[in-house]
């Protein structure tokens, strides 16, 4: 069995996105500029910001935190939004979801210029994604693709099972591993919470992505003997050992199918640290025009 040390990917991508940039630079070129806006106080949405925020500073990236209380209106965010659109030093932005409920979330999505979607969202940079143009991949599937082609992973003529078909997650990894490419070629079946029966399913998998948010849902009767597993989900369970009082798991139970797996992702330092890489090369590419030119 061999770890997918997502961490480890990660520092080394963005060694090479460091590298980018001070490249630009020497060119005289302008270095790439990410903005986020956070509304409101969710503290989760706030670790995951400042993340964001901290890894472009340390690639080089210029970075801008627009924050704004909970109280602000939707027409507010829109004008937000418009401005940034139209701002030429901003190579691309996200909105930080979720958003208090009176504002319609999927109004802000699609208000964003395409060409500056990072996050991959729009259902213009989705519909690319779909029939195979260059786009901004949604974060979650980009890290996963860049984990199964940087270790070497044979997807072509695999079978692969995706747990879970959420717009963020388990939709765009079927249709990202299903379509021709270096990673892709694999034959898919999407599986979710009104599939038959899944372990006969996650048992014929030679690829198994689990994107369900149930701790240790995937369990080593589900899995069959030398398949590849990555584990999407972060869960908190309690734990008065902890300080904070929990700790974090996946949606697979680690422990028992890991040694039945020839590749398996931890959680955490699986596909969480690559989250926020796949935000930072999606801006490259944005600053380098290598999708809409
Ligand atoms: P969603 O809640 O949007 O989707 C969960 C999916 O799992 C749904 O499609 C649902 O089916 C399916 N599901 C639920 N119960 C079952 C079941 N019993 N059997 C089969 N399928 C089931 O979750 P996300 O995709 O947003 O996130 C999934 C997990 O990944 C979460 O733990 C989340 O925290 C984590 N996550 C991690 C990220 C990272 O960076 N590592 C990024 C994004 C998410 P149905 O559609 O029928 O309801």
């Amino acid at each position: 069995m061999q770890l997918i040390d997502g961490k480890a990917l990660a520092a080394t991508i963005k060694d090479e996105i460091a590298r980018e940039v001070d490249s630009l630079k020497s060119e005289g070129k302008k270095v790439p500029h990410l903005a986020a806006v956070l509304i409101g106080d969710d503290p989760a949405s706030q670790v995951y910001v400042g993340g964001k925020v901290k890894a472009c500073q340390k690639v080089g990236f210029k970075s801008t935190l627009i924050k704004h209380p909970a109280t602000i209106s939707e027409a507010e965010v829109l004008e937000i939004v418009q401005q940034l659109n139209q701002d030429a030093d901003i190579d691309g932005f996200i909105v930080q979801l979720p958003l208090p409920d009176h504002i319609n979330e999927e109004k802000i999505t699609l208000a964003i210029d395409p060409k500056k979607d990072v996050d991959g969202f729009h259902p213009m940079n989705v519909g690319r994604m779909a029939i195979g143009l260059p786009t901004y991949l949604p974060a979650t599937p980009y890290g996963i693709m860049q984990m199964l082609e940087r270790y070497n992973i044979e997807t072509a003529g695999k079978h692969c099972v995706v747990v879970g078909r959420s717009n963020i997650v388990g939709t765009p990894m079927s249709i990202l591993l299903s379509r021709k490419g270096k990673v892709g070629n694999c034959t898919v079946t999407l599986t979710h919470s009104r599939t038959r029966d899944l372990p006969a399913e996650t048992l014929r998998a030679d690829i198994i992505i689990a994107a369900i948010g149930r701790p240790d849902f995937v369990t080593e009767d589900m899995v069959k003997e030398g398949a590849v597993v990555i584990d999407v989900g972060i869960n908190r369970v309690e734990d008065s050992t902890r300080k904070r009082g929990y700790r974090l798991v996946g949606d697979v139970d680690f422990e028992k199918v890991a040694p039945k797996c020839s590749f398996i992702t931890p959680v955490p330092g699986g596909v969480g640290p690559m989250t926020i890489t796949s935000l930072l090369m999606n801006t490259l590419k944005s600053a380098k025009g290598e999708v809409y030119g």
